[in-house]
């Protein structure tokens, strides 16, 4: 066993993690940095599309979210996507350089006649050179299995929070059927993509009980999402005071340190945060993220504001494999994002008054 995968443990105790949120804030993230170059290329990003394929109407209470039945939040609901459709959307993903599609559903688990249809999507996204990834809730194993035999890459089941925070969020799944969901996906032979939310009112302790039960999974999730809340109106958190975004970088920096290979996902909120902040979470290990304007029900930051932030920094995006196809690819995608900046670049230098250049600094 090499140095580097010594590094991947699954017995952290809930101290130790502890002890890693309260390192003073410069010498958590060089410890942050050390284990991330040690594992990945610390300028390369990982990018996905999320598209909702089915809204609303959700049984489960999950008291953070617009697709929730038990609230109002005036959203408009939408029944299963067409294949179509989905597949279309998978396309215009591909061609703004996402390398992984992923499909969510807002449903308890997934129904007998709409099932097959995922399949089919999974299946026809897969012959597109994407990577797949659904959520679609609690999966048995005959589920889960079916998606692995689809081509499914990926799924998503975040565990939220800390178990014992758990209840004050959601009363209609257990913290035990979530894990048991992430048994069967891991059996399966698919990859787990699992994280959690911050800013939902609970403690440092909890977000320490997260990251343990993350990290004490028999294996580390690939992809470990961590979410900023979206405040939501007419959802019961509405209101939630704002978590301090050092904290939440913390806990950025803790997850890369306890999951070393493991993709860490700045996923939503990011309309929450500035480029400073978002340049800081990368820093602190985050290596993945998802593109597009739309969230599922939430708005994320426009992609030519992501391109700009990409080229800032010195950022490139991960591709996929290193075939021959994927280096061509990857080498348009290169020159898209090269034209593109120059043209922001172009069309700024032809318009911008200063007010304009005092905000763009200012952002
Ligand atoms: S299960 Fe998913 S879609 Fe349903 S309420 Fe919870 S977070 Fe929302």
């Amino acid at each position: 066993m090499s140095n580097l995968d010594k590094q991947i443990r699954n017995n952290w105790t809930v101290e130790q993690t502890e002890a890693l949120f309260a390192l003073p804030f410069n010498d958590l993230l060089f410890q942050a940095q050390q284990v991330h170059r040690a594992h990945f290329d610390p300028n390369r990003i990982q990018i996905s599309v999320l598209l909702s394929i089915k809204t609303g109407a959700c049984p489960e209470d999950c008291k953070y979210c617009s697709q929730s039945g038990h609230y109002n939040t005036n959203l408009k609901k939408e029944k299963l996507m067409q294949v179509q459709k989905v597949v279309e959307k998978a396309k215009q993903a591909k061609a703004s350089g996402a390398t992984r599609f992923c499909m969510a559903a807002a449903w308890k688990h997934p129904p007998k006649k709409d099932f097959p249809l995922v399949l089919e999507m999974v299946r026809q996204i897969k012959a597109l050179g994407l990577e797949t990834c659904v959520t679609l809730g609690t999966l048995n194993e005959e589920q889960s299995l079916a998606l692995k035999e689809a081509g499914l890459d990926f799924y998503n089941h975040n565990l939220d929070t800390s178990p014992e925070f758990y209840n004050s969020i959601i009363t209609t799944r257990t913290y035990a059927e979530r894990l048991q969901t992430l048994s069967h996906v891991r059996d399966a032979g698919i990859n787990v993509c699992a994280g959690g939310i911050l800013g939902l009112g609970e403690s440092r302790r909890d977000r320490v009980g997260l990251l343990t039960q993350l990290a004490n999974l028999p294996e580390h999730p690939e992809s470990v999402p961590i979410n900023m809340l979206v405040r939501i109106a007419g959802t019961p958190l509405e209101n939630a005071e704002d978590l301090d975004l050092f904290e939440f970088i913390r806990c950025v920096a803790v997850a890369r340190i306890m999951m070393p290979k493991s993709y860490v996902r700045l996923a939503a909120g990011r309309t929450q945060m500035n480029d400073q902040a978002q340049a800081l979470i990368f820093m602190a290990g985050a290596n993945s993220l998802f593109y597009g304007d739309t969230l599922l029900t939430t708005s994320n930051p426009d992609e030519h504001h992501d391109i700009q932030l990409f080229k800032r920094l010195g950022i490139y995006p991960e591709m996929m494999e290193t075939s021959k196809s994927d280096i061509q690819t990857e080498a348009e995608l290169q020159e898209k994002i090269q034209q593109q900046h120059q043209h922001l670049f172009t069309d700024a230098a032809a318009t911008c008054s200063t007010e304009n250049m005092v905000a763009e600094q200012e952002a």
